[in-house]
C-alpha cells in the first residue's frame, strides 16, 4: 500500500531529525581534525548545494560514515519533496517499501527482498 500523506510527513520530520544529527556530528568532526572545513555547507541540503561544495568537503563527506549517511537522508529528503509519488517505493522493481520500513530506515529506498539480494 502507498503512503498517506500523514505517513510520508511523519517519515520527513524522521529524516529531518536524522539530518540535524548527522550535520552535528559532522561539524564536530571536522572542528575535531582541525582540517579547516566549512562546515556551513553541510547545514544546507547538498541535493541543491553540493556544486557549491569545495572538492574538498566532498571528499570528507564520502569518506566518512556520517557523511555517506548525510547524503542518503538528503537524497531521501528530495524524493520526497520533489518526486512525491516515487517516494516510498523500491528503486529496483517499484514495490511499495512499506511504512514499517520507512520508519525503521527513513532513508531505504529498496524494499527488504532487492536489499539482501544487493548485499548478497
Ligand atoms: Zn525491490
Amino acid at each position: 500500500m502507498a503512503l498517506t500523506d500523514r505517513q510520508r510527513e511523519e517519515i520527513a520530520q524522521l529524516l529531518e531529525r536524522e539530518r540535524a544529527r548527522l550535520v552535528r556530528r559532522l561539524q564536530r568532526f571536522a572542528e575535531d581534525m582541525g582540517e579547516g572545513i566549512e562546515t556551513g555547507s553541510f547545514s544546507q541540503h547538498m541535493a541543491e548545494q553540493a556544486a557549491a561544495m569545495t572538492e574538498r568537503e566532498t571528499a570528507f563527506l564520502k569518506a566518512s560514515e556520517e557523511g555517506r549517511r548525510l547524503m542518503e537522508v538528503d537524497r531521501a529528503l528530495d524524493r520526497i519533496m520533489h518526486q512525491r509519488e516515487r517516494f516510498g517505493t523500491c528503486r529496483q522493481c517499484g514495490t511499495d517499501i512499506g511504512y514499517e520500513r520507512l520508519e525503521a530506515i527513513p532513508s531505504a529506498d529498496l524494499c527488504i527482498a532487492c536489499k539482501r539480494v544487493e548485499e548478497g
